[in-house]
């Protein structure tokens, strides 16, 4: 029952409509069934009195009403609109002035009044209808009062009663349709605020976080350029001394300078690579996850290592875990936990040591040298760009290595510190998610 109700009240809408216009059709089909079902309540009573001509009427009167649903059906609400206030106005003030005063059905022009205002926006529309209402009005109230009704006789209680609820019920409709949809619109104003404010808080976030960015990449490219100017000045002021010394044609230092040269050339190379590994790190890029057996990783790490390092080294290490994370990020931060362990070590062998503690969603690793050890004043600055604590002709870098272990590693939600003394060795832990 309830699907037909929704089939015949949706009669001629279309999702393209505007919600005002669906709101229009469906009114009217509404208005429309509940009259029809009103108008059948009244055979009983003809049919009990024998009363046929009473009966023929009221069909008659239904075939008409029936119109306007069938026009929406056909996707003719325009049509069905007007008819609605036009013919069935003119055809309402017939009915009117043929059952005369005994029928007092003029509280129906109520409903073309309601209807008028709510089917046409255009105000010529209006007029026109408002006025076809009120002339209506006046000749029914005329006529009743100057001519004798035809059907006076088949008015009776039951006819009256339907004819009061007849109009009732279209105003409920009407009512109803409209606090219903007003709810409606509330309720989706609430939700479309809500969306507003939680995009705000979004824009807001992003906007922070795109200062923080634009802020790190001034810091970035001016650190980066300073940099770049202490192999770039070597390479220069050697290049002065070779060229002073071939036009003297003193040849006597001449492979001791091209050494710097060569020296700065490989400083800026080192680098200018590190750097652009650096500026690759997106913070907010998707980061691929598969699984990551860090067995394997560190063993490719050290056939890497041992094929171009001479120092002797001895790693000890556990049976390490497979993680849900990203192998090329991964793999570097071990790399560069790996080489700096051999790197800054002046111990003829340089031991390491891999473990890992589990905790209830991470790991911890831990990464244990024998070498020079770090002072602690330096334990949160080492993780700085560019910073470095030893000279470039003592141990060759670029103070890269860890602020981008640091970025990937906060970037997979991870953790990345230190423990060491200077003289002593170093543990570096890094915290990753299972
Ligand atoms: P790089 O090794 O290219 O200089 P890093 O960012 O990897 O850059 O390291 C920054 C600095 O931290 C190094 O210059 C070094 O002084 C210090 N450092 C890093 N790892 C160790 C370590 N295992 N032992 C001692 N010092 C270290």
């Amino acid at each position: 029952m309830q699907k037909y109700y929704q089939k015949i009240k949706n009669f001629g809408v279309t999702p393209s409509d505007s919600r005002r216009e669906q709101q229009g059709t469906t009114l009217l089909n509404q208005i429309i069934l509940a009259l029809l079902i009103l108008q059948t309540l009244l055979y009983p009573d003809f049919l009990l009195q024998g009363n046929t001509t009473a009966l023929i009427i009221i069909i008659t009167i239904q075939f008409f009403t029936i119109i306007p649903l069938i026009l929406n059906y056909f996707h003719k609400k325009n049509a069905a609109r007007c008819y609605f206030n036009i013919v069935f106005v003119i055809f309402m003030t017939a009915i009117i002035c043929s059952h005369g005063e005994a029928l007092k059905a003029d509280s129906s022009y109520l409903i073309f009044a309601i209807t008028t205002i709510l089917f046409f926006q255009k105000s010529i529309h209006r007029i026109f209808l408002f006025s076809l209402i009120i002339a209506a009005y006046f000749f029914s109230i005329y006529y009743t009062a100057h001519y004798p009704a035809i059907f006076e006789a088949h008015v009776n209680f039951t006819t009256k009663t339907i004819m009061f609820l007849a109009t009732l019920t279209c105003i409920v409709i009407t009512i109803n349709q409209f606090v219903n949809e007003s709810f409606a619109y509330e309720k989706k104003l609430e939700v479309a605020l809500k969306d507003i404010k939680s995009h705000q808080i979004e824009i807001t976030k992003q906007n922070e976080a795109l200062a923080q960015a634009n802020q790190e990449l001034e810091r970035f490219a001016y650190i980066s350029s300073h940099n770049l100017k202490t192999p770039v000045r070597t390479i220069r002021s050697f290049t002065d001394l070779v060229s002073r010394d071939v036009k003297k044609g003193n040849l006597e230092h001449l492979e001791e300078y091209l050494g710097f040269i060569k020296q700065g050339a490989n400083q800026m190379q080192l680098l200018i690579t590190d750097i652009l590994e650096y500026s690759q790190i997106n913070q907010n890029s998707s980061i691929q996850q598969e699984n990551v057996d860090l067995n394997n990783t560190v063993s490719f790490i050290l056939t890497q290592l041992k094929s171009f390092t001479e120092k002797p080294i001895a790693i000890e290490t556990t049976v390490l875990p497979t993680l849900v994370s990203n192998k090329t990020l991964v793999n570097s931060v071990f790399q560069n936990l790996i080489e700096n362990a051999i790197k800054y070590n002046q111990n003829t062998k340089a031991n390491i040591k891999i473990d890992y503690e589990t905790l209830e969603d991470a790991y911890i690793f831990s990464f244990k040298d024998n070498g020079i050890g770090i002072s602690k004043e330096y334990h949160d600055k080492i993780f700085n760009m560019f910073e470095r604590l030893n000279s470039n002709s003592d141990y060759e870098g670029s103070g890269i290595g860890l602020a981008m272990s640091k970025k990937i590693v906060e970037n997979l939600n991870g953790r990345i510190w230190l423990t060491s003394e200077e003289g002593k060795g170093s543990t570096f832990f890094v915290k990753l998610p299972k």
